[in-house]
């Protein structure tokens, strides 16, 4: 895999007027929303004149739908879509995406950890030409065990994709609509933002630091349960590592056994007892045929992780850009795998 720390030379930037779109997942905030609309609305408006506050509701159980709808009304700038259910921060976000109008979509969570007054800078740094901009929290306010949990992501996320992005686990950044159109290719319920922007943007990103605070109002509506279901989550949908790992153990102790029958025979013949010849038998049989096991417990994963990999229906290939004669007269282009078969 090649390895993308520089960020690419940029592509060309989304034009100076471009809509700017804000999406906000939001659960359980009703303490928090008026506060964020009254600023996100006066920072929109003396940066980005044509734009839209796209709030995706998922599932709250509070006034927090009421609040949204009241602005709805009151702004025709406020887009609002309600979750039947709570279905996840990614999935809110996945929503937010799809709906979104902007040629630029920016994603700023509820809770004013980050401050809205931050977004014209990152919307900034994107006109410059990437694909993605993060905003990166210089101080955390997040207890320890959050703060060590991402730095353990970032450093997967550098051995899995091979990219160090500045922040991995910023839930404020920046999307050039290209890449928007991108990730919404991908389909996967268990989805990952972190993980697509960086295998997506490959590289073509750009961080600016932004302030961190406390939470305005409430509790973070992460448990570690939920942390580790998104590290499964990204672990499983950008590597077959883990089904690998069957194999190479099953290898392992495969040899072992053998070794130790080696030993085992040598012992009889030379009749000189280094090591206890009936133990030794037993615990290189029990190696040999545990690694046996394992060894085609881990075949079949190989064969798993292809249906896997065919049943999420991924894009096998993403196009970036297409320069095309017939496309400029109007006739658009396949931007993805299946669109071609
Ligand atoms: N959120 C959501 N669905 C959830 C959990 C969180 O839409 O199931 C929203 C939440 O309202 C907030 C953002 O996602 O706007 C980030 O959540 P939170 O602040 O609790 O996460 P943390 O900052 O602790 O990572
Ligand atoms: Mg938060």
């Amino acid at each position: 895999m090649n390895r993308q720390d520089e960020p690419h030379e940029p592509r060309t930037p989304p034009p100076e007027e471009a809509m700017v779109s804000v999406v906000v997942p939001v659960f359980n905030e009703e303490e928090c929303l008026p506060e964020l609309y009254e600023r996100l609305r006066e920072v929109l408006r003396t940066f980005a004149p044509e734009s839209e506050m796209l709030f995706v509701d998922d599932g709250s159980t509070d006034r927090s739908f009421a609040v949204l709808s009241a602005f709805h009304e009151a702004d025709g700038q406020v887009r609002v879509i309600r979750f039947v259910r709570n279905f996840g921060q990614q999935m809110a976000v996945s929503a937010g995406l799809r709906n979104a109008r902007g040629k630029i979509v920016a994603i700023l969570d509820a809770d004013l950890q980050t401050p809205p007054e931050e977004l014209p800078k990152l919307v900034a740094k994107l006109r410059e030409g990437y694909d993605i901009v993060y905003g990166v929290r210089e101080r955390r306010h997040d207890p320890l065990w959050r703060r060590l949990g991402s730095w353990a992501m970032s450093n997967l996320l550098y051995r899995v994709i091979g990219i160090q992005i500045p922040d991995a686990a910023s839930n404020c950044v920046a999307l050039d609509r290209r890449l928007v159109d991108n990730l919404n290719l991908y389909n996967e319920r268990s989805r990952y933002f972190s993980g697509l922007f960086a295998w997506l943007s490959y590289g073509r990103h750009g961080g600016v630091p932004v302030r961190h605070q406390d939470r305005a109002a409430g509790q973070s509506k992460y448990r570690l349960t939920q942390l580790v279901t998104l590290t499964l989550n990204f672990v499983c949908n950008f590597s077959t590592i883990p089904l690998r790992l069957p194999l190479y153990l099953g290898v392992l102790l495969c040899l072992v056994g053998v070794v130790g029958a080696v030993v085992v025979a040598a012992e009889l013949l030379a009749g000189y007892l280094w090591l206890p010849p009936e133990a030794t038998a037993i615990i290189s049989a029990l190696a040999f045929l545990t690694g046996l096991q394992l060894f085609a417990v881990g075949l079949l994963g190989q064969y798993v992780g292809r249906i896997y990999t065919e049943v999420r229906q991924q894009p096998p290939y993403v196009v970036w850009e297409v320069l095309d004669h017939a496309h400029e007269a109007g006739t658009p282009p396949n931007t993805s795998g299946p669109a071609d078969t």
